[in-house]
């Protein structure tokens, strides 16, 4: 597996890649790897015959309050999971080199980059939209694969490339999760074993909040009572809400048809993301 951590590495690798007319996928990530990113690497490898593998703590969708400092990180670690997992290569840009001195542009996005974390996180989005622009248009990437856990930066990514014309196809991959349930996530490193028994609450009442919407049981209590049970569990909610999947607008009561349930949820300093498909018949 190829490391590469300037530009000028990364170009020479992929310009001979693209003259040999092979395909290239990209998966994005913050490293401290777990199996949720192995999964994308994974389906990366089934869609392209070359799978670049990006790490990268993105100062720019960290909001000044939060501690970008302390985001896990393990790069031998990831190194090894990545060659394991077949990756070619993992391009590992230093922040001079994603955002060179003077650099001015960033990408703003609107529509489903506005409400839910786009509200609880001014500026995140943009911060995200920028980074992955700028990943693909660095790698070349034909494909890039991102998970479903992070649905509203799935579908923020997936308008960004339609209105820019972005030549390449975005692969949204189902969330991998613990036994009991949690979804993987790097930060699910920072909970107290106290707070990570407590934490699989999350998923639980997502999916009983989902299989009573499908039985026809109105939205508004379900989910007051559903932010209630989670309060009652410790969690501080963010928001757990219904949503149109694609553009994220609330869903109104009546509607019918495949809707996406989503919630933030914080136990102590950690903030738990996670969301669901629910149908919901006419
Ligand atoms: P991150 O490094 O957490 O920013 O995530 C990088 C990519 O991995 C994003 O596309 C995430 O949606 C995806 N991802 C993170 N956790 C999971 C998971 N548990 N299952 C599937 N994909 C995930």
């Amino acid at each position: 597996m190829r490391i590469e951590r300037e530009l000028e590495g990364l170009r020479a690798a992929t310009g001979a890649w693209r003259a040999a007319g092979r395909r290239i996928a990209l998966v994005p990530t913050m490293g401290a790897l777990h199996a949720g990113h192995l999964a994308l690497v994974a389906e990366a490898r089934r869609r392209a015959e070359i799978v670049i593998t990006s790490i990268f703590v993105n100062p720019l969708q960290f909001l000044p309050h939060e501690d970008l400092a302390r985001y896990p990180r393990d790069e031998a670690g990831d190194l090894e999971k990545l060659r394991a997992a077949g990756c070619d290569l993992a391009w590992m840009p230093t922040p001079a080199v994603m955002y060179p001195p003077g650099a001015a542009t960033v990408v703003e996005p609107a529509g489903p980059a506005e409400g839910w974390e786009g509200d609880e996180r001014p500026g995140h989005f943009r911060g995200v939209a920028t980074v992955c622009t700028k990943l693909f248009m660095m790698t070349g990437a034909d494909v890039a694969v991102f998970g479903e856990k992070d649905w509203q930066q799935l579908q923020v990514i997936r308008r960004v490339v339609a209105d820019l014309h972005l030549p390449l196809e975005i692969v949204g991959l189902p969330t991998v999760r613990d036994a009991d349930g949690l979804a993987l996530s790097s930060r699910n490193q920072r909970l107290s074993p106290e707070q990570r028994a407590r934490a699989a609450a999350l998923p639980r009442r997502l999916r009983a909040v989902a299989k009573a919407l499908a039985e026809g049981r109105p939205a508004a209590p379900t989910l007051a009572e559903a932010r209630e049970g989670l309060a009652a569990d410790g969690f501080g909610v963010d928001y757990l809400a219904l949503v149109v999947p694609h553009t994220l607008k609330p869903w109104t009561e009546g509607q019918h048809g495949e809707a996406r349930l989503l919630a933030t949820a914080r136990l102590g300093e950690v903030r738990l993301l996670d969301n669901l498909p629910v149908f919901l018949r006419g």
